[in-house]
């Protein structure tokens, strides 16, 4: 016995996600004397029997004996239900489906959706929806989608096609092959494309049609049942009046009855609890409407959505995992605590801390940022704490570029702390971003700094005419010629010989820490004597280390052109003596 392929769908905000399932769903009602639709929790099952009525001939074309008992959708589209569907090694979702607007092409989501499925290795076809409005289209309802393609006026054909063969190239850009349905050559290079419109309906027939085709010849053989104890995952956790907490799961394996003793993932432990009581949906009058009628069952098999009342299930999130124990208990509290720990971890590296909402977000988010080589000190679900806080804040002066804590579908503290910056979103490549422009800015600020320690570029002369006093210690005017002079800062002369270092510097009579370009000062040198060591005229230099004019170089982005010449002129006094000086 095979079950019903799981099929989920993900794509950018408003590209119809929600109306093409609803527009699946609702044929799927139309066509009920074939066996309509069983509506379970949190998944709409569509039995073979109705979408060999809502395909027809179509499923002929495909040539395969169908074995499938049906599909099941999951009833929340978009990537946060499809990431909580999580399943030890992979999602839960045996094939997507991922929409794209026709006329808008690939978009953020579109492209974070696709890094998803590629994270979880999950197969998936494209509907590129709303071709209704592309220029010049007729829609006809209903219409099988290449039968409505043949009406059309070759102007519509051609914008559909020029706008259709746009997201192929995108979509290759991004390293995937594709083609509309129809031109597919192999199955298992290409990812198929079919146009839809989930407001008139066209393209339905052929969608499911590929659907079931592919999920027939390419997945059977990960859709065996087996009789024994149920597994699952937990889609959401719900508060539910007289109940308290109440768990949504998606059992994709076995059975399971009120009385069994279930194992749960949690926060600190594996969790062992009883099943109270089983849940589905009362009979569906209007598919929208479920929210408040329930029938009690007593047992339910795979592969189905349930809701089970149980006590015990503070800690419980979703994406956590559940099995039905038989007499093996101990063996599934660790197999589940070790799957539930890989995800949710600590440990002594430098890194950032991630926390969001569900464990199958944190998996999510923890590999995407894997993938950017972005290093994870702690990773965890619930919301930011103090605790969050004063841990990226011991990490600041060890490791400041990853004194951050990311959070992912969960609201932003609203404090703003100096050491720690916090960002929250509930899309992962935004969070990326934001990550990146943080710590660019934050590397700008900590090399700023390091250059502010550094003995600054500068080159003096001084002026003929004032010297105030000749010696200890000697107090002359100066031209700052390039660059900024500070105060105790070590000159050197033209022939790289250290002279002395400038203690005060006086303009106008006040003391001031330095000059800028252009500006005359008096300073005073100890240890020199006018007309000795040093005359009138004489051109000085900052004395710059080995060590400081390799740290310029380095930081050469942030150095001014005036700072740059300062320094080819020092490098180019300590080559005479040393030509590899610098270097
Ligand atoms: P989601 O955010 O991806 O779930 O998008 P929705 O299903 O909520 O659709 C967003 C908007 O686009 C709604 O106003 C829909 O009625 C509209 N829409 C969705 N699919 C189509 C389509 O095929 N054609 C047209 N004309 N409008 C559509």
């Amino acid at each position: 016995m095979i079950r019903q392929p799981i099929v989920s769908i993900l794509g950018h905000v408003d590209h119809g996600k929600t109306l093409l399932l609803d527009r699946i769903r609702g044929s799927a009602v139309a066509a009920k004397e074939a066996g309509g639709i069983t509506q379970a929790i949190g998944a709409s099952i569509i039995p073979i029997e109705t979408i060999k009525k809502i395909c027809g001939k179509l499923l002929d074309s495909l040539n395969i004996k169908l074995t499938l008992p049906g599909l099941l959708f999951i009833d929340t589209p978009g990537h946060a239900a499809f990431v909580n569907l999580r399943k030890r090694g992979g999602n839960l979702a045996d094939i997507a489906i991922l929409v794209i607007n026709i006329n808008e092409g690939l978009m953020p989501q579109t492209i974070e959706s696709i890094n998803i499925l590629k994270q979880y290795k999950t197969p998936f076809i494209i509907a590129v929806n709303k071709i209704d409005l592309v220029n010049g289209w007729r829609s006809q309802k209903e219409k099988s989608l290449l039968k409505s393609i043949s009406e059309q006026s070759d102007y519509a054909v051609k914008e559909f096609e020029t706008k259709l063969y746009t997201i192929v190239g995108k979509l290759f850009e991004l390293g995937f092959e594709s083609d509309r349905f129809d031109r597919v050559n192999d199955y298992t290079k290409q990812i198929a494309i079919v146009p839809v419109s989930a407001m008139t309906g066209e393209g339905i027939s052929e969608l499911l049609m590929v659907l079931t085709g592919l999920a027939q010849r390419f997945l059977e053989k990960n859709l065996k049942l087996t009789e024994g104890p149920a597994k699952g995952t937990i889609l959401e956790v719900k508060e539910q009046k007289g109940l308290g907490k109440v768990i949504d799961v998606i059992i994709y394996d076995g059975q399971i009855s009120v009385g069994d003793t279930i194992i749960l993932g949690s926060l600190n432990e594996a969790i062992v609890t009883k099943v109270k009581g089983l849940f589905e949906p009362a009979h569906l009058t209007d598919m929208r409407e479920q929210k408040s009628k329930f029938n009690a069952v007593k047992k339910i098999s795979a592969a189905t959505g349930v809701r089970i009342v149980a006590t015990n299930l503070e800690n419980v999130f979703s994406g956590m995992p559940i099995f039905v124990a038989d007499k093996n208990i101990e063996e599934l509290k660790s197999k589940v605590q070790e799957e539930v720990e890989q995800v949710i971890v600590e440990n002594q590296n430098n890194g950032i801390i991630i926390k969001a909402d569900s464990l199958g977000s944190l998996e999510a988010l923890s590999f995407l940022l894997k993938e950017k080589n972005i290093p994870i000190r702690k990773s965890s679900i619930g919301p930011i704490n103090k605790k969050d806080v004063s841990d990226a804040e011991s990490i600041y002066e060890k490791d400041p570029l990853n004194s951050m804590i990311i959070g992912f579908n969960i609201p932003k503290p609203a404090e703003e702390y100096e050491k720690v910056k916090i960002i929250t979103n509930d899309i992962i490549y935004k969070l990326i971003e934001d990550f990146e422009a943080w710590q660019l800015e934050q590397k700008r600020k900590i090399e700023l700094k390091e250059i502010e320690n550094l003995v600054q570029p500068c080159k003096i002369q001084l002026l003929r005419g004032y010297v105030f006093r000749q010696s200890n210690p000697a107090v002359v005017g100066v031209e700052v010629l390039l660059g900024t002079l500070k105060s105790n800062t070590p000159l050197i002369n033209t022939e790289g010989k250290y002279l002395t270092t400038v203690k005060g510097i006086q303009k106008e009579q006040e003391n001031v820490d330095k000059s800028d370009k252009n500006q005359q000062v008096a300073v005073s040198l100890p240890d020199v004597i006018i007309g000795r060591q040093l005359k009138e005229g004489d051109i000085l230099y900052s004395e710059i280390s080995e060590a400081h004019f390799r740290k310029f170089k380095e930081f050469k982005k942030y150095l001014t052109n005036d700072q740059k010449e300062v320094l080819k002129e020092v490098s180019a006094i300590m080559r005479r003596n040393n030509p590899v000086w610098g270097v």
